[in-house]
């Protein structure tokens, strides 16, 4: 059984699903069609909310850091456009390489510096001529004239490191001696004309992505992102991101984690440790991040389901065959049955239980397996209270919310669990095309162009090509990787901990 967590590549390009205003463009979903359902919002939204100042392809603590940097050069120098788009992509090719020198196999817990990937011929061959390199296009390290700037930027607004403008603008945060005094190296390498990868390894233990956490950048922006002397007032979002931070810092310090979303999530959703350790149950964001996990197993459950039955559309099929296909997966019987076939999803304590995990690892087919899922999920709507559950039914009589999904199967109860599935194809096939529909741009030439793989022509589907079932990003994973690289977390031997210097700036 696969489930992917959708993380960033090594590039940085946007991952199948992203998780954001902070550097989505208006448009872009819409473009990749790729909330078909339309089921993820809710999930975005809080995590938007949870996690500020870290997106989903935001994993580098230096790039921050970079960017900074940047801009202060910018306004010393009085740069144009185009010569600090110069100066920033040369200086991300200069971090990429010396990253790549540093360590020319990729970490277990950091993905790759932006833009290896794209050097990796040249990095290998020892050689990367910057004037080449740095040219935005396929052959150069990025496609875009600011480089790597545009997953960053919201994030770097956000916690005031820059300001809004044309280009990368000091913000108040900015501190430009401690960036120099971390970073300057990066700028003098950006000037060079080529660079030779044997010569890049002795500036890796100051320059590399890896080592923010023992520099003196990555000390500010550990900082600035744990806002340990926050007063009372600064702002809803600083104390949000204080308090997702402190969640996560105790979850490590008192449980093994070796990947943040799989291990951290199954605490933040499950079991009595959010309400009896004497830490996080102070914690205000605790109760939100509980609903917002347990939530996304729902959601995650309805894109492998529509993906599933997107998959059985090979060639031209009458949707009464892909509802069929459906049943057939599904054992012969009552939904009344179903469900109390269900694993128990509480404990006598009133403790959530990892019903959906443990069903997620059971081994039915995947129809089955993600029914049960959405069957369990229905359960919680009576189970969880106040924040938690606020948190994790979202907006109210929305279609394939919890809600909904309770009300359906307990209407069905004496019916059959395959007809009941039947009924669902049609709806949710239905639900597809009038997103796609509502969606759908006029082309320059007139026609209708419709964002969807899945298409329905007087009765019959087909499909133009496959769904994604990635479920929507937590961004722990970032968040994780960039308290790794500003100082906060360490990693060894498989396993993560909390630094002397981040208990720090937490407790
Ligand atoms: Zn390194």
């Amino acid at each position: 059984m696969v489930e992917h967590t959708v993380a960033v590549d090594g590039q940085g390009r946007a991952p199948e699903l992203v998780d954001g205003p902070g550097w989505s463009r208006p448009g872009l979903d819409v473009a990749a069609g790729r909330y078909p359902l339309s089921v993820e919002r809710h999930v975005m939204r809080m995590v938007d909310h949870l996690v500020p100042g870290v997106t989903a392809v935001t994993p580098h603590a230096r790039y921050y850091a970079l960017h900074g940097l940047i801009a202060a050069q910018a306004a010393a120098e009085d740069l144009t456009v185009p010569a600090a788009q110069t100066l920033l992509r040369r200086s991300e090719v200069a971090l990429a390489a010396v990253s790549f020198a540093h360590h020319p196999q990729a970490l277990e817990w950091l993905p790759r510096a932006h833009g290896v990937d794209a050097l990796a011929r040249r990095l290998h061959a020892g050689t990367v001529t910057m004037s080449e390199a740095e040219v935005p296009g396929k052959d150069g390290y990025v496609r875009n004239s600011w480089g790597f700037w545009g997953p960053y930027a919201g994030s770097e607004i956000t916690l005031g490191i820059l300001g809004t403008g044309p280009l990368p603008v000091p913000g108040p945060r900015l501190d430009t001696a401690t960036l120099r005094a971390g970073l300057g190296g990066l700028l003098q390498l950006a000037a060079e004309d080529t660079l030779n990868v044997d010569d890049l390894a002795s500036f890796g233990d100051r320059l590399c992505v890896c080592v923010g956490g023992e520099r003196p950048d990555g000390a500010w922006l550990a900082n600035l992102l744990c806002e340990p002397d926050a007063q009372a007032g600064q702002g809803a979002r600083s104390t949000t991101r204080r308090q997702t931070i402190q969640l996560l810092t105790r979850v490590v310090a008192t449980h093994p984690v070796r990947r943040f979303t799989r291990d951290i999530g199954h605490v933040l959703a499950f079991g009595d440790f959010l309400t009896t350790d004497a830490v996080t149950s102070g914690i205000d964001a605790a109760g939100a991040w509980r609903g917002v996990v347990l939530r996304n197993y729902s959601v995650g459950a309805w894109r492998r389901l529509w993906s599933w039955l997107v998959e059985q559309v090979d060639g031209l099929l009458p949707i009464e065959e892909v509802a069929d296909r459906f049943a057939a997966e599904l054992p012969d019987m009552t939904v009344d049955a179903f469900l109390s076939s269900l694993p128990a999803t509480q404990s006598t304590t009133g403790a959530p239980l990892p019903a959906e995990h443990d069903l997620r690892w059971a081994g039915d087919p995947l129809p089955l397996r993600e029914l049960r899922v959405l069957a369990a999920g229905a359960r919680r709507v009576d189970e969880l209270s106040g924040r938690v559950r606020d948190a994790f039914l979202g907006r109210r009589g929305v279609e394939l919310g919890p809600e909904w999904v309770q009300r359906r199967l307990d209407e069905a109860r004496p019916m059959k669990l395959r007809d009941v599935a039947r009924r669902l194809t049609y709806d949710l096939v239905a639900r597809s095309q009038r997103i796609a529909l509502a969606k759908a741009r006029r082309r320059t030439d007139g026609t209708l162009w419709l964002p969807t793989r899945l298409h329905e022509r007087g009765g019959l589907l087909y499909r133009t090509s496959q769904e994604g079932r990635g479920d929507v990003g937590l961004r722990l994973d970032q968040l994780g990787t960039v308290l790794a690289t500003c100082g906060v977390l360490h990693y060894d031997d498989q396993h993560w901990s909390v630094t002397r210097s981040g208990r720090a700036l937490v407790d």
